[in-house]
């Protein structure tokens, strides 16, 4: 018997993608939360990937990785960020996923003697599963959100396994829209109202529509929504461009959201107790400082690509009260000429992100040199360690034209390798060394100082690894390998040995939280605020 009845919460998108489904849904998993409930997302996308891992960043935006290794879209940074939770492959669901799911289970028998079909078979497949979900986590509510916009193919029968849930378990639909001004203050409604008439035809009732916009909404106009889609009046909340995404779930509660909830899931109103998320946001509006750092990536174009590490510095910006600005630079300038201090120019710090493949990478590792010799605060976050332990065997340990073998597969000096278990592989789908794992750091390290301990668990993504056979000779140069795995054979971190420059084999900005920030990413822009004092 179940003590208490667990809520579900369906997010849908209607009318265009890139309303901000994610932060909406991140958003009031925050109020639950901050009246004590517990809430756990759940996302559903309808791609036929089994997982993010093999998206191009450019299309799609960033991989964002779990401890379990998950490769998943950016959104469930978004979740973290805001829960401080550590999310797993349960709380996301792929067509991909779903669909071979179900065929292995066609395939063993599961389903003898019977057609397999997306109703029933599918439907209580999905069914199942965030039941299931709600369960291990023992949520006070579950959290689901839809990717994709209501009509699309791709996630028709996602939704409608949301309405046969919404038969036997309670469920609130929350519809996200779009209400566009053709001039300012003539605010249409009549799009929304279709798009609630397509989710009623699905048999599905929203009970909170949530407003982009590109004004704040009259009162006439939510009344009108609320009138044409059957939903109360006190239910219908503006959501507006804002500074800050942290600021979404006390703008929705100002607006009176978890009243809203709580009356609406038939659970009992809390006190909503936001506490330090609030400073946060009050030091994010209001900085006393400023600071300008510099993302070397290949996919600057397309700033989600680097989502997290951007969520990263503004969490440490929060923390100093201080604006961070962020320059993007284009590597591959410095290959055609420019110099590092000219595309550098201004920038307190610089950051190498993760990354790929030939493209700037010749022009990256001049940046760490530039960085390096002028006392420029680095931090390198996996290519960028690999870079810069190239950067430092070339001008330092003099290993003319030393490399990393994804570079260049006949450098004289192989000082970044692949590991050694990925020799083998040919797949491409979540084949490489992913999720959490352990580094020891060395006592009386830079690195075990920002960490404040010995242990330490961050997240990984990446085929190749410095080579052990030149970790002496590095060291020798002066390198600092900080941080090994527990076994001593991979080297995890390194750093330089004047200045601040630290190179991670992992991603930490995968777990920086707006209330706890990466330590690296703390440290980092404290280095480079000091080093504007002086
Ligand atoms: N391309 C490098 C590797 O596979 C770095 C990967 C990364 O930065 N995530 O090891």
């Amino acid at each position: 018997m179940q003590s208490k009845k667990r809520k579900f919460i369906v997010i849908v998108g209607s009318l265009m993608s890139g309303l901000g489904k994610g932060i909406v849904s991140a958003s009031v998993g925050k109020i639950l939360q901050s009246m004590g409930y517990s809430a756990v997302p759940i996302k559903f996308d309808g791609y036929l990937n089994v997982d993010c891992g093999t998206m191009n960043p450019f299309r799609h935006g960033e991989v964002f990785v779990l401890d379990d290794g998950t490769e998943c879209d950016l959104d469930f940074g978004t979740y973290e960020r805001f829960l401080n939770l550590n999310l797993n492959a349960d709380n996301s669901l792929t067509g991909g996923k779903i669909f071979k799911r179900i065929i292995e289970k066609e395939r063993r028998g599961e389903f003898l003697g019977r057609d397999v079909q997306i109703v029933p078979h599918l439907t209580d497949e999905i069914k199942g599963h965030v039941r299931m979900v709600g369960e291990k986590w023992n949520a006070d509510v579950v959290l689901i959100e839809v990717g994709g916009t209501v009509g699309d193919l791709e996630n028709g029968y996602f939704l409608e396994a949301m309405r046969q849930l919404a038969v036997e378990e309670d469920v609130l639909f929350i519809q996200l829209t779009y209400v566009m001004s053709i001039s300012p203050g003539e605010q249409k409604t009549k799009p929304t109202q279709h798009a609630t008439r397509l989710l009623s035809s699905l048999g599905i009732q929203p009970k909170v529509i949530v407003c982009r916009e590109d004004e704040p909404l009259d009162k006439d106009v939510k009344e009108k929504i609320a009138l044409f889609c059957n939903v109360k009046a006190d239910a219908i909340f503006d959501d507006p461009d804002l500074g800050s995404i942290y600021e979404l779930p006390l703008l929705l509660e100002k607006q009176g959201m978890s009243e809203v909830l709580c009356r609406e899931l038939g659970i009992a109103k809390k006190k909503v107790e936001f506490g330090e998320w609030e400073k946060l946001v009050e030091r994010i509006k209001n900085p006393s400082k400023e600071a300008t750092i510099a993302i070397a990536g290949k996919y600057t174009a397309v700033k989600d690509a680097y989502i997290s590490i951007s969520e990263a510095l503004v969490h440490s910006g929060a923390k100093f009260g201080a604006r961070v600005r962020v320059k993007w630079v284009e590597t591959s300038e410095v290959e055609k000429g420019k110099k590092p201090s000219e595309v550098l120019e201004g920038c307190d710090g610089l950051i190498v992100p993760g990354g790929f493949g030939k493209r700037g990478a010749e022009g990256k590792v001049e940046c760490i040199k530039w960085a390096r010799e002028n006392k420029v605060p680095y931090l390198g976050l996996c290519y960028g360690m690999q870079l810069a332990c190239v950067e430092y065997a070339r001008d330092v340990c003099g290993l003319k034209d030393a490399n990393t073998t994804e570079n260049d597969e006949k450098t004289p000096h192989p000082v970044v390798d692949f590991l050694p278990e990925q020799r083998k592989i040919t797949a491409k789908g979540a084949t490489m060394r992913l999720g959490a794992y352990d580094c020891v750091l060395e006592k009386g390290s830079v690195a075990c100082k920002i960490y404040g301990s010995e242990k330490i668990s961050e997240r990984h993504r990446h085929r190749y690894e410095i080579n052990n056979d030149y970790v002496k000779r590095l060291e020798e140069g002066g390198l600092g390998f900080c941080g090994k795995s527990p076994a001593g054979d991979i080297m995890e971190m390194m750093e330089w040995k004047e200045g601040f420059g630290i190179g991670t084999q992992a991603h930490p900005e995968l777990k920086s939280r707006f209330l706890a920030p990466a330590p690296l990413f703390a440290a980092f822009l404290d280095a480079c605020l000091k080093r504007q004092k002086k």
